[in-house]
Parts: structure tokens; sequence; C-alpha cells
């Protein structure tokens, strides 16, 4: 029995040499950075700009990969399954809550399967439309569409997105169910809008900015409580009458469940380096939104938003009563 427990004690040993070791060399190879969403959307755009970063910092090139579909779930559940060895992350935004509730069958355990490295961003929302969509304002806009309700359609990217989850507190504020086309991410939907296929969109700065500021679609409104730098002249949905549409989307990086503190905490160090890169910093602001603070890149800060959100939107979810299964 002895013999066993001096064997049992020499291989746990052994394991965790081994994972001290890794973590100290880490990272030895190039990292996967998982999106779930399409290429060219808003939480893409995000996660090149820091991955591009964070590559500087790690030594190492982090390749983003996208997967989108079931509103970011399927790229998230991809991840869960990773082996935990800090080479493959995950770049969730505010979905990674809504998703735990919304799907009652989820493929994973929200609060159980990941690791955490930080917070990113929180990103406003826009209220937008294609262009030759006739009202002038958010308030011309909210009449026009109640008029308009069997044919008005509404983009996102998904049931769980942050587009689905706007435009439905939309659709809530305005009293009027509207149809909506679901995509994979809204970088999708935006060729869609810029095209006239689909008339409204609730979607980020990140996503929406360039257009606006091009004329190429139209804007309403921005969800947050205070006008944006970039669009001095846009109203917020509170100014333009609907007080309970205020949402910002923030964004976090994961690891797998079992990947080791040391990796996590390198992650957190790297995108706290990346998210202070002056070119971050830039092109975040041209795209109406902030880096997140050192002690926000955190894993614990992290950690203590989803659950707490998770808690936040569970209520809301559950009253509404609609979920994607
Ligand atoms: N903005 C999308 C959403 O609705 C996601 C994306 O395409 O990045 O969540």
């Amino acid at each position: 029995m002895k013999t066993l427990n001096t064997l049992l004690g020499a291989v746990a040993a052994l394991s965790l040499f081994a994972v001290s070791a890794n973590a100290q060399t880490y990272p030895e190879r190039s990292i996967t950075m998982v999106v779930p969403f399409s290429a060219g959307g808003p939480t893409d755009t995000v996660a090149r700009l820091v991955a591009e970063s964070m590559s500087k910092d790690l030594g190492q090139q982090i390749i983003v990969e996208n997967v989108g579909g079931a509103g970011g779930t399927l790229g998230a559940g991809r991840v869960a399954q990773a082996d935990p060895d800090g080479y493959t992350v995950l770049l969730h935004h505010i979905g990674m809550a809504t998703s735990a509730t919304l799907y009652r069958k989820l493929a994973y355990d929200t609060l159980n399967a990941f690791e955490y490295v930080g917070l990113v961003t929180e990103v406003p929302m826009t209220i937008v439309a294609r262009k030759n969509l006739e009202p002038t304002d958010l308030k011309g806009l909210v009449d026009y569409v109640k008029a308009n309700k069997d044919t008005v359609t509404v983009a996102n990217a998904g049931i769980g997105a942050a587009s689905h989850l706007c435009g439905m507190m939309f659709m809530s504020a305005i009293e009027t169910p509207l149809t909506t086309v679901p995509y994979k991410g809204t970088g999708p939907a935006m060729t869609d809008l810029l095209g006239g296929q689909v008339d409204i969109m609730c979607d980020q700065t990140t996503n929406t900015t360039k257009q606006i500021q091009g004329g190429t679609i139209k804007a309403y409104a921005v969800t947050s409580p205070e006008r944006l730098k970039v669009f001095p002249d846009l109203q917020t949905t509170a100014e333009g009458g609907l007080s309970n549409l205020q949402v910002g989307i923030w964004h976090g990086v994961y690891t797998p469940k079992g990947t080791p503190a040391e990796v996590n905490e390198r992650l957190s160090k790297a995108l706290q380096v990346a998210l202070k890169d002056p070119n971050v910093v830039a092109r975040f602001g041209e795209l109406g939104t902030e880096p997140s603070s050192d002690a926000d890149a955190t894993p614990a800060a992290l950690k203590t938003k989803l659950e707490g959100e998770i808690a936040r939107w569970k209520p809301v979810i559950e009253a509404a009563g609609q979920y994607a299964d």
C-alpha cells in the first residue's frame, strides 16, 4: 500500500511539474482564437485587433478562426471541448451569458466549462436601417415599424447574439413583434442591409461606424446612456423615447476548463499589453469604444462579470418565455 501511495505521489508530482514546466515556456506554438461569429463582423473586428497585438507580446501568432452559428453557441462549444493547454481560446461577448438561459439544451455548462482570461471592451449598439428607409429619427422609425409590422424585417446573428438581444429589446420596448432574419454573424447581415435585402438591425458600433459615417446606412440611435464622441449628432435611445433600451456589449476571452492558471495569467498579461497598444486604443476609439482597464482585463473580473450577467439576464429571459429550443 505504501508503495502504491509513493508511486501515486510521484506520478502527481511529475504531472504537476509537467504543467508548470509547460506554463513557464508557454506559448511554444501558435494559438487559435475562436470567434463564434462570421469574419468581418464586430466580434471578429475586436478579436483581430486584439489578437494581432497579443501575438507580439506572446511571441507566437494568434490565428483567428470564425466558428459562427446558433448565436455564438457553436463556437463556444468548440472551445469548451478543446484541449485545456492554452492553445485554443475563445473571444465572445454578452451572448456567453444570455445563451446560458436562452438555450435550455446547451452542449456545455457555461459556468463550468471555461477558465477566464479577462474582459476586453464594452461596445455600444446602434439601431440602423437600410439607407432608403423613410423615417429620419427614432420616433419616426417606431411609427413606421408599427404601421408596417407585417413586412419590416430585422437582421440578427441568431438567438443568443447581441443583435438578437437588442432586437428583442427594441420589439419589446415598442410592443411590436417583427420578422427576424438570422445570419451566422452581423458581418453578412450588414452586407444584406447595405443591399437593402433586410430593413433594420441593432448592432455594435464596431460594425456600423464606417457605414454610418459613409452614409451607406441610416442610424437612428445609440444604446449607451450618453451620446458617443464618434457620433455627436446621433441621439441615444433614451433621448428618442426608448429609455428601457440601453445595453452595452461586453467582450471577454476564455479558455477551456482545466487550462493551467499560469497560462491564463500569461494570456491576461498579453491582453493587458494589447489593450494599451496605441494602435488598438486608436482603432477602438474610431469604432466608438474603449479598451478595458488592467483591473478588468483579469480572470477574476471576467468570472465576476459572467456570473453577474447570467444572474441578471436569467429572470428577464424567463419572463419573456422565449427560448432557442
Ligand atoms: N454583432 C453580432 C451579434 O449580434 C456578432 C458578430 O457578428 O460579431 O452578436
